[in-house]
C-alpha cells in the first residue's frame, strides 16, 4: 500500500468509503418521474466508494505527486529527452480552432489547420536538409516502420527484390531491428569499433547486393557522433543500398548540421523529444519522416501540399495529397495534430538562434557531466560527447553496488535515474541526458549527488544495494508489474 507524499494516500479510495457521504449532487428532475426497470434488472452487487469530491480529488493529486516528472525533479533519462516543455506550446494546442477541429472536417474549413502542418513541414525539411515531410506518423518506431517500408518500396520499384537485409549497429535502439523485422528484413548486426563508430571494415562485408540499407542513429546511443559518417553513407550508397537514419535525438545537431547533407537518404524526428511534447507513460508522440528527393513519392499519406484548391478554386490554398507511389496510411487522419502545433510553437518562439542554442546547450550540459564525473564512473568511450554521456558503474560494481542500485540510490537524492543497462555494448551502463533545459546549479546538485554515492559504495555498499529508502514504496517487481497488472480494486473475500 502506498505511503508517502504530501498527503496520506496509505488507504484506498474504497477503504475512506462512509455510508451516505456524497460526492455528487444531482441536478432537479426535469422530465416526468419514471418508475423503476423491474427489480430482476437491478445489481447491488456494484460497491462504489461514498466518498466526497475534495476527497477524490486530493487522494488523486497525492497520487499523481508520487510520480518523479519533468516538472517537479530532474530527468536525466538518456535517449528520452526528458526536458522542460514551454507552457506556451499547450496554449497554443489548446486553441479552441485547433483542440476542437475534427480531422473530417472538409479542406475549406481546415485551411488553417493545414498551413500549420505545410508551414512545419517546410520547417522540418529546412531543419533536417530534406526535401520530403510526412507527419502522419504517431511515435518514433512508427516512423521507423514508415520509413523502412518506404526503403522496401523504392527497391521493389527498380525491379531489385534480392535486398532482404538490414544492417543496425549493435548499439543501436531496440525499436530499429524490430521495425526493420516488421517490414520483412533479415537483420544483421553492424559492429562498433573501439571509438564507438560503426566499423568500416564490418560494413565493407555486409555491403552486396542483398543489402537494402542501414539503420544508423546519430548521435549514435553511445552519445557520440559517428566520425565515419559520411564514408559509411559513401559506402551503402555505392553497394546499392539506403541510409535510414534514426534522428530521435536532434537535440545534439540542431542547427549545426543536416542529416540530408551527410547523406542520408530517409530518417524519423521524434517531436515529442526535440520539439518539445511532454511524454513518457506511452504518448502521445509525432515521428514525422524526412527523405531525400528519390524517397518522396514513398511517403506515407497524407502530405500538405500548397496552391492546391477546394476544386472551384476560389478557397483554399493548401490540401491534403497523396504521393504518387505511397506506401499508403500509417494513421487514421493526418498524425497527432495537438503535437504538431506544440512543435510549430517551438520552433517559431525560439526562431534561427535558438534552435542553435538548444544543441550547444544540450552539448555543454552532456560534457560538463562527463567531465565532472568521469574520474569516479567508468568511462568506456573517452571523447567529447554529445547530448547524453554513457558511463558505466563498473567500478562501484567491483565493491558491490551496481549501475541498478546507483540510479536506486539516486531517488532518494531526488533525482530520476538515468537510463540503465542501455545501450547494450556497454556494461553497466549509466546513460545520462541533462538536456538543454537544465541549469548549472541543478548539474553541480546532480554532480555531488552522484559523488555522494559513489563515496557511499565504499563506506556502505549494502545500504545502496537497499535503495531507495525515502520513496513510497521501494524495489518493486517491474516485469511483474508490466505482465501482471493489478488495476482492480476488489473487495476481500
Ligand atoms: C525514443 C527513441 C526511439 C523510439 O521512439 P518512440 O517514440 O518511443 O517510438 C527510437 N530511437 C531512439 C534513438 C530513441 O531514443
Amino acid at each position: 500500500m502506498l505511503k508517502g507524499g504530501s498527503r496520506d494516500t496509505g488507504k484506498l479510495l474504497m477503504e475512506r468509503s462512509v455510508p451516505g457521504r456524497m460526492g455528487v449532487v444531482t441536478p432537479l428532475l426535469d422530465v416526468p418521474l419514471q418508475p423503476m426497470p423491474d427489480a430482476s434488472l437491478l445489481r447491488d452487487d456494484l460497491s462504489l466508494p461514498e466518498v466526497s469530491e475534495p476527497e477524490v480529488v486530493q487522494y488523486f493529486t497525492a497520487l499523481s505527486q508520487l510520480n518523479f516528472s519533468i516538472d517537479t525533479q530532474f530527468y536525466p533519462l538518456g535517449s528520452c529527452t526528458m526536458k522542460y516543455n514551454p507552457k506556451i506550446n499547450d496554449e497554443m494546442a489548446f486553441l479552441p480552432g485547433f483542440a476542437a477541429i475534427h480531422p473530417l472536417q472538409p479542406e475549406e474549413q481546415s485551411q488553417g489547420a493545414l498551413e500549420l502542418l505545410y508551414r512545419l513541414q517546410e520547417f522540418l525539411g529546412e531543419i533536417t536538409g530534406m526535401a520530403g515531410v510526412s507527419l502522419a506518423t504517431l511515435a518514433g518506431a512508427h516512423g521507423e516502420l514508415a520509413g523502412v517500408l518506404m526503403m522496401r518500396a523504392y527497391h521493389h520499384a527498380q525491379g531489385d527484390t534480392g535486398r532482404t537485409k538490414m544492417a543496425i549497429p549493435d548499439s543501436a535502439h531496440g525499436t530499429n531491428p524490430a521495425s526493420a523485422a516488421m517490414a520483412g528484413f533479415d537483420v544483421v548486426s553492424l559492429a562498433s569499433d573501439k571509438d564507438g563508430n560503426v566499423d568500416l571494415e564490418a560494413l565493407h562485408e555486409l555491403a552486396g547486393p542483398d543489402l537494402a540499407g542501414v539503420m544508423i542513429t546519430l548521435p549514435s546511443t553511445l552519445g557520440l557522433f559517428d566520425q565515419n559518417i559520411v564514408e559509411v553513407c559513401r559506402i551503402v550508397h555505392e553497394a546499392g543500398g539506403l541510409v535510414y537514419g534514426d534522428g530521435a535525438n536532434m537535440n545534439a545537431l540542431l542547427g549545426r548540421t543536416k542529416l540530408g547533407d551527410l547523406g542520408f537518404d530517409v530518417i524519423h524526428l521524434n517531436l515529442h523529444k526535440t520539439f518539445s511534447t511532454p511524454h513518457g507513460g506511452g504518448g502521445p508522440g509525432a515521428g514525422p519522416v524526412c527523405c531525400a528527393p528519390i524517397l518522396a513519392p514513398y511517403l506515407a499519406a497524407p502530405v500538405v501540399a500548397a496552391g492546391g484548391s477546394n476544386g472551384n478554386g476560389s478557397v483554399g490554398t493548401y490540401s491534403l495529397s497523396s504521393p504518387e507511389q505511397s506506401i499508403g496510411k500509417m494513421s487514421g487522419y493526418h498524425g497527432n495534430f495537438g503535437v504538431l502545433v506544440r512543435a510549430y510553437t517551438y520552433i517559431r518562439t525560439l526562431g534561427d538562434a535558438g534552435i542553435k542554442s538548444i544543441s550547444g546547450n544540450a552539448v555543454l550540459n552532456a560534457n560538463y557531466l562527463l567531465q565532472a564525473l568521469k574520474d569516479i564512473y567508468y568511462l568506456p568511450y573517452d571523447r567529447t560527447c554529445m547530448h547524453e554521456v554513457v558511463l558505466s558503474a563498473d567500478w562501484q560494481r567491483a565493491r558491490g553496488v551496481s549501475g541498478l542500485d546507483v540510479a536506486k540510490r539516486l531517488l532518494d537524492y531526488g533525482f530520476h535515474a538515468p537510463t540503465m543497462y542501455f545501450p547494450l555494448i556497454v556494461h553497466e551502463a549509466l546513460m545520462i541526458e541533462p538536456t538543454e533545459a537544465e541549469n548549472r546549479d541543478t548539474l553541480d546538485a546532480f554532480i555531488q549527488a552522484l559523488r555522494d554515492i559513489n563515496q557511499e559504495s565504499f563506506d556502505d555498499p549494502d545500504f545502496v544495494h537497499h535503495a531507495p529508502h525515502t520513496t513510497p514504496v521501494s524495489r518493486l517487481d517491474e516485469a511483474g508489474a508490466a505482465r501482471h497488472p493489478d488495476l482492480r480494486w476488489r473487495p476481500e473475500a
